[in-house]
């Protein structure tokens, strides 16, 4: 391998691929940002194999000594942040600042987990059958597949990563192809952990066809963790009943935010802003649905112009940006596609859309609002993940609650109102797995669960302490003592 070569972790050792990818800037075209190894399906076969034979090591190793590899992993990531933060802004074109939040928010999760490691307590139970006592506890599952996305490229595997090895289970991760260096460089951090013993943890880049089909194909694979888009969630669904394996979906989305006449039109307005088009609008959480009551349509869609008119786009890690390009040239086609749906479709076109140039080749794109849009369009029914937003009006409460819950996700909403009332109605009756109050609907914290319902998830929650659900299998063990 040169040295802009950068391998897969198999086994322990770093390897070359059976073929490399080009991975480029999309702030700057002419920025190459390394060559990143492509593992054929034997690569992948060897490291299932290697993951294995490490799974019942790790699974035997003490609390206190997973402690230590997590807290060390996380510690690294959170103190490299700016570093790390920067290439990961450099290659998936997120602003630098929200790059070096997702590095250090990566760093929390693995410290988070570094102390839940600790916090395994079981349940115990005297039997129905006299001198009888039970006991109920969790063990690892044994190998565990991570599939992850290339929008949040580091935090979605870290939250993913650190729980699987802090709950005893060996891991294999194949991270999404567009994002191979803040994959590369976060399984750097793990293969230094002289603790965790080689194939506990392993890197496998490569196409989600060959790589990814191998290891949700694998009867050798204890369980699936997948962050991604509906249809792959649908193959691996499929794939993961052929050998009963255990798997886990996060999906797509078409979260709304619902801003009420009674509601702060300025926290309105940020809202929409931070939550529509944070991350270029390539959030799973992104409100592309801006479902507004009549009475303040006209003033919060002039608010909201006025907003993106002044938000600045260009190069990721330019001094100002406000927001980055599009990741690449596929899903900048997809966004250039719905920008013309939503004119064919006959929304009416308030503001941006336009390719844009800047001093650096890159997808820009600015971002795009559009009015008279109605909940049936299928600018409204399928995730766009792009800078895009859609009004929709709604006479009161109740309709934008019905408009709210009608489409076939249901991972966040958002409700911006000042009545109590309201605000306790809508958190209780939205079909969404997160729902916030008076903020955008992204944005969610490390230490609480984080999933969907309907087409969004599938499986029990991530994060937090719900995470133990997945990553462990429970045992119930009766011993009778006998007379002392
Ligand atoms: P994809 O579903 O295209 O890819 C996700 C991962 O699956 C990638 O690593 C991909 O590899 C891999 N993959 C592709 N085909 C297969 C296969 N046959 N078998 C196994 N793995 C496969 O999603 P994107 O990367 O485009 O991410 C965007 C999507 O992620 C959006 O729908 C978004 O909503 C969702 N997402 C959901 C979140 C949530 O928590 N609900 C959070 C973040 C994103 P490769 O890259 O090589 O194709």
């Amino acid at each position: 391998m040169g040295a802009d070569t950068f391998g897969n972790f198999i086994g322990g050792r770093w390897q070359a691929g059976a073929s490399e990818i080009e991975n480029r800037n999309p702030s700057d075209l002419s920025d190459l940002i390394g060559s990143y190894a492509q593992a054929d399906r034997a690569q992948a076969e060897a490291a299932i194999a290697a993951a294995r034979e490490a799974a019942e090591t790790w699974a035997a190793s003490g609390l206190e000594t997973r402690y230590k590899v997590l807290m060390a992993i996380g510690e690294e990531l959170i103190a490299r942040s700016a570093e790390l933060g920067e290439l990961l802004s450099r290659e998936e074109g997120k602003p630098r600042a929200e790059g070096v939040g997702e590095i250090a928010r990566s760093g929390q999760f693995f410290t988070y987990y570094a102390a839940e490691a600790l916090r395994q307590i079981g349940d115990t139970a005297d039997s129905v059958r006299p001198g009888i006592e039970i006991d109920v506890r969790r063990e690892p599952l044994g190998v565990v597949a991570v599939i992850s996305p290339w929008n949040f490229p580091t935090a979605t595997a870290a939250w993913k990563i650190a729980p699987a090895l802090a709950f005893g289970n060996a891991v294999i991760w194949k991270p999404a192809n567009v994002t191979p260096a803040s994959a590369w460089a976060l399984s750097e951090v793990i293969s230094r952990q002289e603790d965790l013993p080689a194939g506990a943890f392993n890197l496998v880049m490569g196409s989600g066809g060959a790589v990814g089909q191998s290891l949700i194909e694998s009867p050798d694979i204890d369980a699936v963790t997948f962050t991604g888009s509906l249809g792959v969630g649908r193959r691996i669904a499929q794939a993961c009943a052929q050998n009963l394996t255990k798997f886990q979906l996060e999906m797509g989305s078409k979260n709304a935010l619902v801003v009420m006449d009674d509601g702060d039109l300025d926290v309105a307005t940020a809202a929409a802003l931070n939550g529509a088009f944070g991350g270029t609008g390539q959030k799973c959480t992104a409100s592309s649905r801006l479902i507004v009551h009549r009475a303040v349509h006209d003033a919060f869609v002039e608010k909201v112009r006025a907003g993106l008119q002044a938000l600045k786009v260009g190069h990721a890690l330019a001094e100002g940006t406000q927001m980055g390009p599009v990741v690449d040239a596929g899903q900048l086609d997809g966004n250039l596609a719905y920008l013309d749906l939503a004119r064919s479709e006959g929304c009416t076109h308030i503001w941006g859309g336009e390719r844009l140039a800047r001093e650096t080749e890159g997808y820009y794109l600015s971002p795009a609002l559009f009015t008279d849009t109605k909940n049936d369009m299928r600018v409204n029914r399928e995730e766009m993940f792009a800078p895009i937003a859609c009004v929709i009006e709604a006479g009161d409460y109740d309709e934008a609650l019905a408009i709210a819950n009608d489409t076939e996700f249901g991972l966040t909403a958002g409700i911006v109102t000042n009545s109590l009332a309201r605000a306790t109605h809508f958190r209780r009756n939205v079909k969404t797995g997160c729902v916030m109050v008076n903020l955008p609907t992204a944005g969610t914290d490390y230490h609480v669960p984080f999933g969907g319902r309907g087409n969004s998830s599938f499986g029990s929650r991530e994060q937090g302490r719900y995470a133990v659900e997945f990553y462990t299998q429970v045992k119930t063990a009766y011993i009778a003592a006998g007379a002392p």
